[in-house]
Order: C-alpha cells, then sequence, then structure tokens
C-alpha cells in the first residue's frame, strides 16, 4: 500500500493524519527495519506491506470503537508494537500500556516510544496474566492482535478491564472461537457485543473485530496458572 492508498483507506475509517504523524509512523518504520536486523521483531519488512499489514490494520479497530472516546487501552501481546504504538501515534488522547512477555521487544519499544518523544505511553515487560492481576480494573479497553485463541486472551486480561470496558479481539477467522465462547463469557461475567467482519484493502485477506463486555467483577480466581489455562482452557 502506497503512502496515497494508505491516507485514502485511512479516509475511509474516519482517520486524517496530520504531517507529523505521517513523518512519526515514517520514522517508526525505519527503527523497525533497522532493529528487524538485529533481533526477530517481524516478518514483514516491505515498506507498501508494512504500511497495508501492519499500520493500517492497527487502525482498523477504529472501526469497532470510537478510539477518541476513550481514555486508556492496554495492548497484551503488542510484539513490534501492533497495534499499541501505531494507536498513539494517530490518537494522542489514549494513554496505552504496551504489555509483552518477551524483554528485548519491550527495549525495542522503549528506543521508538524515545526517539518519537511519545507522552503517555509505557511498555511492560510482563506476562498478561500476572499483568492483569496487578492492574484491577484499569482500562477502558484492552486489545491483542493475533496472541492468541479468544477465550485464552480473555482469562488472561479481563481482570485488568473496568466494569463495562471492553475487550476487542483483532483476528482474522474466528467463527469457530465465537461459537465456543459462551461458558467463557459466562464465567467471567462478560458478554459478547458485536463483530465486524471486513477485508483488508488491496489483499483481500480477512479481517475480525470482536468486542466483548466486562459486566461485572472478575472472581478472584482467574486468571489461573498459564499451564492450567492451556490446558482447559474455559
Ligand atoms: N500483536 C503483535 C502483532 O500483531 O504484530 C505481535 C503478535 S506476536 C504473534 C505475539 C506476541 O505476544 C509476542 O510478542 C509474544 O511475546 C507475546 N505473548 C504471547 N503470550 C503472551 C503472554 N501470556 N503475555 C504477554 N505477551 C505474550
Amino acid at each position: 500500500m502506497s503512502e496515497i492508498e494508505f491516507l485514502n483507506a485511512l479516509k475511509d475509517i474516519n482517520i486524517i493524519l496530520t504531517n507529523d504523524q505521517l513523518e512519526q509512523l515514517n520514522t517508526y518504520y525505519e527503527l523497525l527495519i533497522e532493529y528487524n536486523k538485529v533481533m526477530n521483531l517481524t516478518g514483514i519488512t516491505d515498506k507498501k506491506d508494512v504500511y497495508l499489514k501492519h499500520f493500517y490494520d492497527s487502525l482498523t479497530l477504529n472501526k469497532i470503537i470510537d478510539l477518541t472516546s476513550i481514555d486508556t487501552l492496554c495492548d497484551i501481546g503488542t510484539g513490534a508494537g501492533f497495534p499499541g504504538v501505531v494507536l498513539k501515534i494517530v490518537f494522542p488522547n489514549l494513554k496505552i500500556t504496551l504489555v509483552d512477555s518477551l524483554n528485548k521487544r519491550i527495549n525495542f519499544l522503549n528506543t521508538v516510544i524515545d526517539n518519537l518523544k511519545l507522552e503517555n505511553i509505557e511498555a511492560i515487560h510482563e506476562r498478561a496474566e500476572v499483568f492483569s492481576i496487578n492492574n484491577i480494573e484499569k482500562y477502558d479497553v484492552i486489545t491483542a492482535r493475533a496472541v492468541a485463541k479468544l477465550n485464552i486472551l480473555l482469562e488472561l486480561s479481563v481482570q485488568a478491564i473496568k466494569i463495562n470496558g471492553y475487550f476487542i479481539a483483532m483476528k482474522s477467522n474466528v467463527e469457530e472461537e465465537i461459537n465456543n465462547i459462551d461458558k467463557t463469557l459466562e464465567k467471567l461475567k462478560c458478554k459478547f457485543i458485536n463483530k465486524i467482519e471486513f477485508k483488508l484493502p488491496i489483499e483481500n485477506s480477512n479481517r475480525t473485530l470482536v468486542r466483548i463486555e466486562k459486566l461485572d467483577k472478575t472472581p478472584s480466581t482467574y486468571p489461573r496458572k498459564f499451564e492450567q489455562i492451556k490446558k482447559k482452557p474455559l
């Protein structure tokens, strides 16, 4: 996706970038490519692909929730910063926490944060299930792209979502995961709100955004230890 295609596709989802934001994205791209030579950050390196499959894709979160209307957002398993860093650049109103269990990725993210002089964003080296217990009901929205199955992700994260806040999963095909989620929702006191399906421009691959609301306090028995979650998903 060329820069012009990127800007036009964003207009269709109600996002208009300033020159400064475009420049920040370009610097982020250059840092990603530079650091990717010495650590494993992404398999996607061609500039047009990064703008489509990482930058544009991250911003599609705005299709399911108006990101100017919320305050705190946490990106679980952010990797090289997708979607969290892109959201911070384009929606500076957001207070963002990036969480990943791999410290070298957190070091890269801190380099990006320093370089772009981003404020109200932190990168935390922690496993999601530990992070959520230590940050109970802190976030309006928790999101995750390409990290785990829906039932596992929700158990890992749900403690840290505010009551009436949302968990939003960014997925490709999710039909089976949604069909099997009812018991998990009940145990975690959550409710399926909606999903939005669309195709990524140009390459036409499937995308699904799934929004789940936290209705009440999460029972203190969750999240369980990761080995248990993996062995016996809810
Ligand atoms: N969200 C990014 C993206 O879409 O490009 C990265 C996806 S990558 C496939 C999955 C990331 O989740 C990895 O960086 C991994 O270290 C992290 N991860 C996996 N399990 C995790 C957990 N329990 N807590 C925190 N991070 C986790």
